[in-house]
């Protein structure tokens, strides 16, 4: 849907394809007024999933808000990427999700591997309380055991999959952002001064939490694959084993094995 038809959708409570079948609907007062408040706050700038509280992820419905990063389609493929080598394993797979924000990726998982026990770390207790509430929504809150920690959680045994969609904007690039992304939480986006931090932080643990024969997966942003690569040649236990592209053709998604 485009940004007209969810903003229509939302406020009549109605389908897509109701908006095009009653076309002589006339907004009520209360509507009116409505919709007057989410385009004041639209040309404002406001991105429109924080102005309705929602966005679509993986085909599913999430709650969010100005703690959460808004849910991004390249991170969909992190998603179909985990589901696929998730299903190498049989019995039940063991998941981190490192950085959860709203709670996307986890509770996606979490609905699509029945056989998993997902693990989600954030720092922020705001975001957990925004993902938790999409483990609720979405009827998983007993397949996800959140944590609040910086990374990595206390854990008692390793894990099959770790993933994450960490920050990966340079502190430079961020006032050059689109307006409506600079409303997104600093904290979800900014990674210091080459946009490497977390990768740095990340991957030279990752394999103490891991398997042996166990999976990290990353989302990385525009033109570091070369430089994330040099961090895991530093990290002799892991091999890359995949790199995707997103639907622009770049480098989006790594996958490395530990072994
Ligand atoms: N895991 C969440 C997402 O992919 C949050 C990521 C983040 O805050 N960097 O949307």
């Amino acid at each position: 849907m485009d940004e007209a038809e969810l903003l229509f959708t939302n406020i009549l409570g109605c389908r897509r394809q109701d908006l095009y079948r009653n076309k002589k609907a006339v907004l009520n007062k209360e509507q009116s007024v409505l919709l007057a408040g989410a385009l004041k706050q639209r040309i404002s700038g406001r991105p429109l999933q924080y102005i309705l509280s929602q966005a679509d992820f993986f085909g599913f419905q999430f709650k969010v808000t100005p703690d959460v990063l808004i849910p991004r389609p390249e991170t969909e493929i992190l998603v179909e990427t985990a589901i696929k080598y998730a299903r190498d394993k049989r019995a039940e797979v063991r998941i981190l999700d490192i950085g959860t924000g709203s709670g996307c990726i986890a509770v996606s998982l979490a609905k699509l591997l029945p056989q998993a026990r997902i693990f989600a770390t954030d720092i922020s207790v705001k975001a957990l309380e925004v993902a938790g509430e999409n483990a609720r929504l979405h009827n998983v809150i007993d397949k996800i055991n959140f944590s609040c920690a910086d990374l990595f959680p206390s854990c008692d045994s390793p894990y099959d999959l770790i993933v994450s969609n960490p920050p990966y904007i340079a502190s430079g690039e961020i006032e050059q952002l689109q307006l409506e992304v600079r409303q997104e939480p600093r904290l979800a986006l900014s990674a210091g001064i080459d946009g490497l931090d977390f990768y740095h932080k990340i991957i030279p643990q990752a394999g103490g939490y891991l398997k042996t024969n166990g999976y990290l997966l990353m989302e990385i942003g525009f033109g570091q694959r070369k430089k994330i690569e040099k961090i895991f040649q530093n990290s002799p236990n892991f091999e890359i084993i995949e790199i995707i592209k997103d639907y622009s053709g770049i480098d989006r998604i790594m996958v490395a094995k530990n072994g």
